[in-house]
């Protein structure tokens, strides 16, 4: 079956007067029909450049310097800009960390969602106003607030409005980018709950990014996490709680999700920090910080391999490459 995204070999510099910046490192990953699908990792570590790259949004000095992108099967980067135009909002769309920035200050809520719909489709402004109101059903606001301007609602209530116009034009992909990281913990949650909710009823796949891993494996089913622009990790939720997943990497972020289970909280965070994507150590370049790191890490790069149903990027799981070596050791 085609997927609703696909990326294949996806890498993105940003052009800087130290040098370039290779955000994101030949990624590939592919998100089906009705799929939640998570991107995890701290920030910098391309996330978000693979949210704007989906959506063909890449700004300044940043562009694909390889790959593909393809959305229902179609490479976005090869369309024209009148078909882009079309595909944005009704196909694929996005919600942002900051929903004050994703609003118009001086419009009501309802002229916001029934502009995006009239910007796609030819229907009556009475119908789309219709829809406007049933789209804050859907998102649980009172229909009084089609009038409202966004500075009279909420930090939460902005952010429903802003998921209210991403599936305003029933798209078969939303990105979300740090959706609820703005609010409090409280409106986070029943936001995701709301995001989960609408997400059984309409159907659509989630491409959701985030650095918080106990967010994530709530929602999503599979989860891919980066590390200086590659994706060193990808496997299942269900494998996450099984296994505490494989790379190094991985480990520690799930490490440092606060235990609140134990009789104290327990941060274990990851010592250091990530590198500058600039001069990316050479080997695997999270061997600076990686506790088990071997000798080979620190100038061999290590290959991606399918293991337990996951995909790893680490020598531990790389064993031709160890019997490589050892077999060049004993002659
Ligand atoms: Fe650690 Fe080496 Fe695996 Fe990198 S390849 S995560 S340095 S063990
Ligand atoms: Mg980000």
């Amino acid at each position: 079956k085609t997927p609703v995204l696909e990326l294949n070999q996806v890498s993105i510099v940003y052009e800087t007067s130290n040098g370039d910046v290779q955000a994101v490192n030949k990624v590939s990953f592919a998100i089906y029909e009705n799929e939640i699908m998570a991107l995890v990792g701290e920030s910098g570590s391309g996330k978000s450049t693979i949210a704007y790259a989906v959506m063909r949004l890449l700004r300044g000095s940043a562009y694909l310097t390889e790959g593909t992108v393809k959305i229902l099967g179609r490479d976005i980067y090869e369309m024209n800009k009148k078909d882009l135009r079309t595909f944005r909002w009704s196909q694929v769309s996005m919600v942002f960390q900051s929903a004050m920035s994703a609003l118009n200050p001086v419009m009501n809520v309802e002229q916001q969602i029934v502009d995006t719909i009239l910007s796609h489709e030819k229907i009556t402004r009475k119908e789309a106003s219709m829809r406007a109101a049933s789209l804050l059903d859907l998102v649980s606001i009172d229909r009084k607030h089609l009038r409202s301007y966004p500075h009279e609602l909420s930090g939460g209530m902005r952010q429903r409005v802003v998921i209210a116009i991403a599936i305003a034009l029933k798209p078969q992909l939303v990105i979300m980018d740090e959706p609820t990281t703005a609010l409090d913990v409280v409106v986070q949650r029943s936001i995701l709950d709301q995001i989960q909710e609408i997400q059984r009823k309409q159907h659509f796949s989630i491409l959701f990014i985030s650095h918080d891993f106990s967010l994530v494996q709530e929602l999503a089913s599979r989860i891919a996490i980066m590390y200086a622009g590659r994706i060193v990790e990808e496997t299942t939720t269900a494998s996450l709680e099984v296994l505490d997943g494989h790379h190094p990497y991985t480990q520690g972020l799930l490490r440092a999700i606060p235990k609140l289970t134990a009789d104290e909280i327990v941060i274990e965070g990851i010592p250091g920090s990530p590198p500058n994507l600039i001069t990316l150590p050479t080997g695997c370049a999270f061997h600076p910080r990686c506790p088990v790191a071997l000798e080979t890490c620190k100038s061999v790069k290590p290959l991606t391999l399918e293991h337990n149903g996951a995909l790893i990027e680490c020598h531990l799981f790389d064993r031709e490459e160890e019997n490589a070596k050892w077999q060049k050791e004993i002659r």
